[in-house]
């Protein structure tokens, strides 16, 4: 049983660099589909915006949080092709500037996950990453990350009943203040 990951991302010579990776080719097929669509739509809005990055190393993942950039210590969505961080561009070169609740609003048109609100958004998050969108809910992660998970085409994370699960039950941890363990950067 093949997908992206295993059949694409796996076998690439990338799949080891500590660089950070761009390229939209190492995004899952239709995630890269979504992303182009998000993109295009936020043009249109004139808000000029590039892709940060894509495919993410183990290596670079333990890089991010030993700097504490990241809370997913070894992996993480973006490690198998199904999450992107977009930024503003500003001349072409990357901007953090500014507020990004724009990506929430178009990714939740695209069916992506926005990592401003993790797909939650009634409930507080310790960890906001809001150039961050995924197409996997927080809830499916584990899974993911397992090895006993990954989405097929017509999967939309934002129809997954698992991710309302998991906002209904974080709901009285909020409430007592503690933090959401769903706020981590994936
Ligand atoms: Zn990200």
């Amino acid at each position: 049983m093949g997908n992206f990951f295993s059949e694409v991302i796996a076998l690439d010579a990338r799949f080891h660099t500590a660089n950070r990776v761009a390229d939209p080719a190492l995004l899952e097929p239709v995630t890269r589909q979504l992303v182009q669509r998000l993109m295009g739509t936020s043009q249109q809005m004139g808000v000029a915006v590039m892709i940060y990055e894509t495919y993410r190393s183990q290596q670079r993942q333990q890089d991010l949080f030993n700097n504490g950039a990241s809370r997913l210590r070894t992996v993480g969505v973006h490690h198998y092709g199904l999450a992107c961080d977009i930024v503003r561009s500003v001349g072409g070169e990357p901007s953090w500037k500014g507020d990004f609740s724009f990506l929430g609003q178009l990714a939740q048109n695209c069916g992506l996950i926005w990592g401003g609100d993790w797909g939650a958004p009634h409930i507080h998050h310790s960890f906001i990453d809001s150039v961050h969108v995924q197409r996997c809910t927080v809830a499916r992660q584990g899974d993911l990350f397992a090895g006993l998970w990954y989405p097929d085409e017509n999967y939309n994370p934002c129809d997954d009943s698992q991710n309302l699960l998991l906002a209904s039950r974080k709901l009285p941890e909020t409430a007592s203040g503690k933090s959401a363990s769903a706020a981590r950067r994936a």
